[in-house]
């Protein structure tokens, strides 16, 4: 196996009372493709946020690129202690929203070239070149110029892959990025994550879309209620799965 780029050891997570991961191992090796799947308030999200810790956990670690989280405090006090260490591992794990979260006010080039610009203060003319280079790898390099309402909801996305992809990140975390779709308009963004799975980057994907996880996967987790409920290689959890749950979820997404 390659080296882990991003692990997630018996890590909990609570909002106040309610304890949403209980428990949960993922490791993302580099070049590898992990899929979460389970149904809705599973902790999918939860885990994806805390896992670039953009939420803080009470519990367990998140190791990146084998550099441990360092935390201050404990129990819901806990969050990460080292500034330069929390941004950096923010910048390296690009997330690719369900909504797309494009800036409205900003052309689609400008919300491509903003973090790279503002965040890791890279030269303009190098970022710009990048950014058209990774809107034209999503096939939307005719787009720079116009804004995001003026494009369809797949475009969007798209463009949101570019500006995840040109802040050249370690990993990818995608959350439900084909659910807000119309399904014409899904398959586009599904070619365009086949083919970051099939170039070899690293990649934790929630989806509910259980064919194309079935396509890019090397690995498949099931969530249910904040614990894994069952795991493995993708022709495993699809074609025999072993638990009830399981089964029951596969015949309603099937
Ligand atoms: P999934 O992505 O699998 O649908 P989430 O991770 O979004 O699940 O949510 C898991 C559970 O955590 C749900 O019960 C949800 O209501 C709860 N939850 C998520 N975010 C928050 C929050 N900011 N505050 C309180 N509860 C939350
Ligand atoms: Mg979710």
């Amino acid at each position: 196996m390659t080296d882990p780029v991003i692990e997630i050891r018996n890590l909990h997570k609570s909002y106040s009372a309610l304890e949403v991961l209980k428990g949960v191992d993922v490791t993302a090796p580099a070049g590898h493709v992990v899929s979460l799947i389970g149904s809705s308030g599973s902790g999918k999200s939860t885990l994806l946020r805390c896992a670039n810790l953009l939420e803080d956990s009470q519990e367990g670690d998140v190791i990146f690129c084998g550099e441990p989280v360092v935390w201050k405090g404990t129990g819901l006090h806990r969050h990460p202690g080292d500034h330069a260490q929390m941004i950096r591992i923010r910048t390296n794990l690009s997330m690719v929203f369900q909504q797309f979260n494009l800036w409205s006010h900003m052309t689609i080039l400008q919300n491509v070239m903003e973090a790279p610009l503002t965040v890791l203060k890279r030269d303009r003319a190098e970022v710009e070149a990048s950014a058209r280079a990774y809107l034209d790898k999503v096939g939307i390099g005719d787009k720079c110029d116009v804004y995001p309402a003026q494009l369809s909801g797949g475009q969007q996305q798209r463009a949101a892959i570019a500006r995840a992809l040109c802040m050249e990140p370690k990993a990818l975390l995608f959350d439900e990025p084909t659910s807000a779709l119309d399904p014409e308009l899904e398959q586009e963004v599904v070619k365009v994550i086949k083919d970051l799975a099939a170039e070899g980057r690293t990649m934790l994907v929630v989806t509910h879309d259980m064919r194309m996880a079935r396509d890019i996967s090397d690995h498949v987790v099931f969530l249910h209620q904040g614990l894994i409920e069952e795991e493995g290689p993708p022709e495993a959890v699809f074609d025999a799965p072993q638990s009830e749950r399981l089964r029951g979820f596969l015949s309603v997404t099937q």
